[in-house]
């Protein structure tokens, strides 16, 4: 989705230390792999303590805005006719995969187990945004192909998180609806079980409406629609209070922003600082979130409407 370039998850405090002693001795292992090169030892138990602070550049480049953020009428906001095109596209799909369920449902005489695939779907939906959400806060830059223009966009929105609130609901699903069009397309043709179609109309559509729940995270209770805001309240929505703790240091838990059901379960059991280690250990690469916060990274306030980010 073309956010607005900004985001960058700074780093993890030393509080974030992996506790368990597996991970423990990762980090250990981490530092002493880092440091020995830059820093003399004078002792082990500088060693130890320095973890993910080191200031030696990491492998991948961090995304610095270079300029400042878009005014509320600036056209990188507005819809074009091009990303209405694609949302109408999306939502006729959706359309048409939600009258596929019903029809082959009622055939069928079958409505307890479509029902159950779209709860596993809108939980799984949950965890995929999750997981997308973590990938592109944490790897890559903007040149990198397929996916640059949507890490672009999240280091933006973590520098100036209140435009997503500003941007146009075509503007800012537009790229999920391509996907969503492309994918689900060819599943709604193929396929006729009203089971897997009721599985995949609920995932898809969560998935295609994560940025616009996303963007209501953002928004302001007294601003939002009541059952938007009795969405949020009743954990059916990724809640205001929930998505906050994601803009807020050491910048690396909340990812989910569908329903945020998942993200408990994720960030008590460590398992994208697990996924970090294995990447690190795997292919050297190191996820933005281990690297200090640049001044250039945090948020900045917005100076016409000072309650901006979620309450
Ligand atoms: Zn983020
Ligand atoms: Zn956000």
């Amino acid at each position: 989705m073309s956010i607005l370039k900004q985001h960058r998850c700074p780093s993890r405090s030393l509080t974030h230390i992996p506790t368990s002693p597996r991970l423990h001795l990762v980090a250990r292992l981490t530092c002493s792999a880092t440091t020995t090169t830059t820093k003399p030892k004078s002792s082990q138990n500088q060693l130890v303590i320095e973890p993910r602070l080191e200031t030696k550049p990491d492998s991948i480049t961090p995304i610095i805005p270079s300029v400042g953020p878009p005014l509320s009428n600036d056209p990188s906001l507005q819809s074009t006719w091009s990303h209405r095109a694609w949302v109408a596209s999306g939502c006729t799909t959706l359309f048409f995969s939600l009258a596929k369920t019903v029809t082959g449902a009622a055939d069928t005489h079958m409505w307890f187990e479509p029902i159950v695939a779209g709860y596993v779907g809108y939980v799984l939906a949950d965890l995929l945004s999750g997981v997308y959400h973590w990938g592109i806060d944490n790897y890559g830059d903007a040149t990198t192909p397929i996916f640059g223009s949507q890490i672009e966009g999240f280091q933006g929105h973590h520098k100036w998180p209140w435009t997503i609130t500003r941007r146009q609901f075509a503007n800012n699903l537009h790229a999920l609806a391509r996907s969503i069009t492309l994918t689900v397309l060819p599943i709604e043709i193929l396929c006729n079980d009203p089971v897997i179609q009721g599985f995949v109309i609920v995932c898809a559509g969560c998935i295609m409406f994560s940025q616009q729940f996303h963007a209501w995270s953002h928004g302001t209770k007294s601003k939002l629609p009541p059952l938007v805001v009795a969405l949020q309240d009743a954990g059916v929505l990724v809640s205001r209070s929930q998505h906050s703790a994601h803009h807020r240091p050491p910048y690396n838990s909340n990812y989910c922003i569908v329903s945020g059901v998942c993200n408990e379960f994720l960030d008590k059991n460590k398992v994208f600082e697990a996924l970090e280690m294995i990447i690190f250990f795997k292919l050297g690469v190191r996820p933005r979130s281990w690297s200090e916060p640049g001044a250039e990274w945090i948020e900045e306030m917005d100076e016409a409407q000072s309650q901006v980010t979620v309450h």
